[in-house]
């Protein structure tokens, strides 16, 4: 199927509500353009300096999503345009975001990303980071970032239970946070982003207000 058509398909199967990702990253230029002939607005990439050669190449109607792990060094290079950062872990790079956002005049928002896998190789927050970030008085004075939800990745697995559990703990975790720090002015959590190609479906069953979804639209990832 082409990637018009894979959109469609994937389309078909989210909620109104339910905002889809298209996680574009290795992927050249000409396979975005398509996606973007096909209505698709919203795209994901996990390099920030493959993101900004793809921002300067195309529309710039586009939302460009920064999903990957970030380093701090190279938080300036996209701060003028991402529109939403999926993977922040750390106090530290939410600083360096805030440092740059207001060099641009602008607001950046960001989502937590909250370990929920039982895999000790994925990025992220426990629970009890997240509560101590939210705490911090320093955090509280970070005008130019706003944390507009939390993100995470379940275990690469075709265990459907555990990888329901994974999402629920998110979910739950959402909710909780949600009611307990909604009187902050950059804190509003709005969206709960989980799921990608395999496990989609099962995400937004626990709540996934935005799905990543890659080689579903645009075929497998070669990474040589
Ligand atoms: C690559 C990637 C995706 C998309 O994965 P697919 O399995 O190709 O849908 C989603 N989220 C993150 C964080 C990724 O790095």
């Amino acid at each position: 199927m082409s990637i018009a058509e894979n959109l469609k398909h994937i389309q078909q199967q989210l909620p109104e509500c339910v905002t889809l990702v298209a996680v574009s990253k290795t992927k050249p230029i000409t396979d975005l353009q398509e996606a973007y002939h096909a209505g698709q607005r919203v795209f994901g990439e996990n390099k920030i300096q493959e993101m900004t050669q793809k921002w300067e190449a195309l529309p710039k109607d586009i939302q460009w999503h920064m999903i990957g792990h970030v380093q701090r060094n190279k938080v300036k290079y996209m701060a003028e345009y991402v529109s939403l950062i999926h993977g922040v872990d750390s106090l530290r790079l939410l600083k360096e975001i805030n440092k740059q956002a207001k060099k641009h005049q602008r607001v950046i928002s960001c989502l937590l990303q909250v370990h929920i896998a039982e895999e000790s190789t994925k990025f992220g927050f426990s629970s009890a980071e997240i509560e101590e970030v939210l705490s911090a008085e320093e955090f509280t004075s970070l005008e130019h970032i706003k944390i507009v939800g939390l993100m995470g990745m379940a275990t690469f697995t075709s265990d459907e239970e555990k990888i329901s559990r994974e999402f629920n703990s998110l979910q739950i975790l959402f909710n909780d946070l949600k009611t307990k720090y909604k009187q902050r002015s950059n804190f509003d959590l709005q969206q709960l982003s989980m799921g990608m190609s395999a496990d989609f479906p099962l995400a937004i069953a626990h709540g996934s207000t935005m799905v990543r979804v890659g080689s579903s639209i645009f075929g497998k990832r070669n990474y040589n």
